[in-house]
């Protein structure tokens, strides 16, 4: 006969919640109800709560036992909660003492023979935990190194029920994390292997610098896939509250790689062209799986061959590229996940993967138009930077040395991102967000002459009024990496030519 009430935490999308899970044990018929509108994963719980219990030597109330989780409007998704059940039950029955458990969160799921198992989400539910201000936080072994990413909190972990018990009777000790690894080094491909392709390093660099969207057209062998996976290594590092926030969406998605170090490099995701549309934008039942494009939040998503998408999936990016979040309707209602990412798409000029105008390219007029079709529309309406690559020759080759490093690279980025910063009022602004409003008042409209170029192609009809700001917005980057006070005409011709996807 008792009552016995300890927390845990419940995730909708990456925002936790603390969850009171408390527990009565009283007379009347034996058995177990869980109520505070559990999911089904949750109601499987009790069966693995009872094994757990009784294969850890521990005795099953046989009274009635009523379980609840509070507050009772949170949705509660997956099975992290199986062991703060079991430990509030257990306290109920009066076989523990919960004293030390009183600013504790309590996060794992139990196997039938009372071992903690791994559960997705750990590093948002610490976050929750700290931000609460839970003073430890018990995990299972799997997921220390990244409940350890949270300051402010400790971090312990048990490999079984029977040693939290232990633990509670002071008979034994918790896992305490393992030293902390010093920071790994910056690691993922070097611009330095791009040997020569100027337009495509000198694309990737403005990219960088102004936070524009980027798409490369070129044959096979132009160097698209390796230009794109060496931007997120010339954009500014992660600092450690986007770093936790990127990983925690790995957490949640079980994909959060071991090694237990805040992840400084901005993440890469290059799904594959036969991607659902949930596996880019995330959904699932239960505990909300995140898709390629909150995974590539604060860095790159990368769509390689992006016209073999079909045109539902590219459709679906928009509104997540737009906002800078996903919004998953669910049987609870609505679930945000975060998705601030930068675009890379890449695609060949024509179906046959040949360059424009080979003699040997046989698609029909039709397929090239359809073609062609999908590398339009509102996602391609977004995109700022729009260059055209050939493939390099083997006489540039053999007559160049390896390219700039990214760190040199990385450094121009740096300063160009500052001026930007500092010109549009603060941090994070770039040229790629700023407003059109602000971007044509005074005092950043540029003069009628550096204009001119721009006001010529609008009225040949070969650049859209929307295309037209867009120039602009590449152009204060290519002035901003030039360390010039603003754009002259040099710097908008430039931007045309990257816009129109002329080749050099
Ligand atoms: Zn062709």
């Amino acid at each position: 006969m008792g009552y016995a009430r300890v927390r845990s935490v419940a995730l909708n999308g990456v925002v936790g919640e603390l969850v009171v899970v408390e527990a009565d044990v009283s007379h009347g018929l034996p058995g177990l109800s869980l109520s505070g509108l559990p999911d089904a994963a949750l109601h499987e719980s009790h069966e693995r709560v009872r094994s757990a219990i009784l294969n850890s030597g521990e005795r099953w109330p046989t009274q009635r036992i009523t379980v609840n989780l509070l507050p009772a409007h949170l949705p509660k998704h997956g099975s992290g909660f199986d062991l703060a059940v079991a430990a509030a039950i257990l306290a109920a029955a009066g076989e523990l003492k919960t004293g030390p458990l009183a600013d504790a969160v309590l996060l794992g799921e139990l196997g039938l023979d009372g071992t903690l198992r791994p559960i997705r989400g750990v590093l948002p539910a610490v976050v929750a935990a700290e931000r609460a201000g839970m003073r430890w936080a018990l995990v299972p072994p799997d997921n220390l190194t990244e409940a350890r990413l949270v300051s402010g909190l400790e971090v312990r972990a048990a490999d079984c029920l029977g040693r939290l018990i232990g633990y509670l009777h002071e008979l034994e000790a918790l896992i305490e994390p393992p030293p902390a690894p010093p920071a790994p080094p910056p690691a993922g491909p070097d611009l330095a292997d791009v040997i020569g392709q100027e337009r495509g390093r000198r694309a990737v660099e403005l990219a960088a610098a102004g936070g524009h969207h980027l798409a490369m057209f070129g044959p096979p062998g132009a160097g698209k896939t390796m230009l794109a996976q060496r931007l997120p290594g010339v954009l500014p590092p992660l600092d450690d509250a986007a770093a936790l926030e990127a990983m925690a969406l790995h957490s949640l998605a079980g994909t959060l790689p071991v090694g237990g170090a805040l992840i400084r490099r901005p993440p890469l995701q290059a799904p594959h062209h036969t991607a659902s549309v949930a596996a880019l934008v995330g959904g699932g039942s239960g505990l909300a799986k995140p898709g390629a494009v909150s995974l590539a939040h604060n860095g790159i998503l990368f769509l390689d061959e992006c016209a073999e998408f079909s045109p539902k999936a590219l459709n679906a990016l928009r509104q997540p590229l737009e906002e800078g979040v996903v919004r998953l309707r669910r049987a609870q209602g609505e679930t945000t996940l975060p998705a601030r990412a930068q675009l890379v798409l890449a695609a060949n000029p024509c179906p046959c993967a040949r360059p424009a105008g080979d003699p040997h390219c046989e698609c029909t007029s039709l397929a090239r138009r359809r073609y062609q079709g999908r590398l339009s529309g509102p996602l391609m309406d977004r995109v700022d930077l729009q260059v055209s690559l050939e493939p390099v020759g083997s006489a540039t080759l053999l007559g160049l040395a390896s390219g700039e490093p990214s760190a040199s690279v990385a450094q121009r980025v740096l300063r160009a991102r500052a001026a930007a910063e500092e010109r549009w009022g603060g941090p994070g602004r770039t040229n790629a967000t700023v407003s059109s409003t602000v971007l044509r008042d005074v005092p950043h409209r540029l003069a009628r002459r550096a204009l001119a170029p721009l006001v010529r192609e609008v009225d040949q009809g070969a650049l859209s009024a929307r295309g037209f700001d867009r120039v602009v917005r590449v152009a204060w980057t290519i002035s901003d990496l030039g360390g010039r006070a603003g754009p002259g005409r040099d710097d908008v011709n430039e931007a045309i030519e990257l816009r129109t996807r002329r080749s050099s």
